[in-house]
């Protein structure tokens, strides 16, 4: 099959769907891989790089389009590029369909067969393919949070570690799932006083057991959730409800209680935010301020570390990469969870959840 790379063309996106690592397999398992010019830049992969792992490189991102039989990307088509596609083609990629009918009927006009990673499940329940973004924006927002708290970015002027003699800094991270975890372990590493709290207690429990006494689990209720908030120097917002809108657990109101120069850094901003007053930032501004507390809530978080985030994604991604260039559709039929990937079909929507946001039929 030819597998077609071309450049990411959203405002501030520097990863790659594929890199030179990635391509190798491609061209291992028999495959022609086209990449456009410059794709890997963002992450410091020159032209050559590409060639040496066996790709050819094409000038224009039309020509990988009109070319290939497979499209690998990161994010979600822009309106230029879904013009581009067919019928018979695969498309691989991050789509997020539901809130933005525009994209869907661009595929659903174009005929081809999208496949979300977002959609693509695992055996144990969870999303492999979103997993990594989740830890990597998991592990940024200590670093965020760290920052933010520096008395010249506006924060109390708290060192996280402390140093001997005084006391460190305290993380309260509410939602303990990737995120949370990722969170965790860093806020752990810099020596900071760490509580967990979350609605599930199985997961209390599993966090319990990794940290082995290092952080302290809280079950959430408003109160906990007021008094971790009151005595925290960084609040971390990580949690989810799948396919709804992240519940507002701080209130506005409640900021008056909080340390003046505290830090809320609000990783669920991508499904709406779990601060009353969080909304979506840029890597340009990532913060501002609400009654003396920084808020961070940079909607793309991932985005700050494109080499890191491009292979992480790539590692998640390769292997059903691999399946549907070597088996074409049929690997679809042989993988459920690939299957459960599927959103778009010659014209059709294929996700329920997408269908029913946005009105198609099945
Ligand atoms: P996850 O499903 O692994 O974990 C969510 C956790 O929240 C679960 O453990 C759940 O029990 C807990 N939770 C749900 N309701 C709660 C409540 N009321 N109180 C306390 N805990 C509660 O999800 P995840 O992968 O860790 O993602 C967390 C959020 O981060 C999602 O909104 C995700 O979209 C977002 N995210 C944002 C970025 C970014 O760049 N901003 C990047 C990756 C993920």
């Amino acid at each position: 099959m030819r597998v077609g790379c071309p450049k990411e063309i959203k405002n501030h996106e520097y990863r790659v769907g594929l890199t030179p690592g990635s391509v190798r397999e491609y061209v291992a398992h028999g495959h022609d891989v086209l990449v456009e010019t410059g794709a890997g830049a963002g992450i410091g992969a020159d032209d050559n790089a590409y060639r040496a792992a066996g790709a050819r490189i094409a000038k224009t991102a039309e020509e990988v389009f009109a070319k290939s039989d497979m499209v690998v990307k990161v994010k979600e088509p822009q309106p230029g590029e879904w013009v581009q596609l067919s019928e018979g083609q695969i498309l691989y990629t991050y789509l997020h369909l539901a809130p933005d009918p525009a994209q869907t009927k661009g595929l659903v006009d174009s005929g081809v067969t999208a496949i979300a990673y977002e959609t693509v499940t695992d055996d144990r329940g969870g999303l492999p393919l979103l997993a990594p973004m989740s830890e990597v924006a998991g592990r940024l927002a200590i670093q965020a949070g760290a920052t933010a708290l520096q008395k010249a970015n506006g924060g109390r002027g708290v060192l996280l570690g402390g140093v001997p003699g005084v006391l460190p800094g305290k993380v309260a991270i509410i939602g303990g799932g990737v995120v949370g975890l990722q969170a965790a372990k860093m806020a752990v590493g810099l020596g900071a006083d760490v509580t967990i709290i979350d609605r599930s207690i199985p997961r209390l429990r599993q966090l319990d057991d990794i940290f082995n006494g290092r952080i302290h689990t809280r079950y959430s209720t408003v109160e906990a959730l007021e008094e971790e908030c009151f005595s925290a120097d960084v609040v971390v917002g990580a949690v989810l409800i799948p396919g709804a809108a992240a519940p507002k657990l701080v209130s506005r109101e409640m900021l008056s209680g909080m340390k003046p120069g505290a830090v809320l850094v609000d990783v669920a901003i991508d499904q709406g935010g779990c601060f009353e007053t969080s909304k979506p930032t840029t890597h340009a501004e990532p913060t501002y301020e609400v009654d003396g507390i920084i808020h961070y809530c940079v909607a793309n978080m991932p985005g700050a570390v494109p080499v890191t985030s491009a292979y992480a994604l790539n590692n998640a991604t390769l292997h059903h990469g691999l399946q549907l260039a070597d088996k074409g559709l049929r690997a679809l039929a042989d993988d459920p969870h690939l299957r459960n990937g599927l959103n778009v079909h010659k014209g059709r929507i294929t996700n329920r959840a997408v269908a029913e946001a946005l009105g198609y039929e099945m």
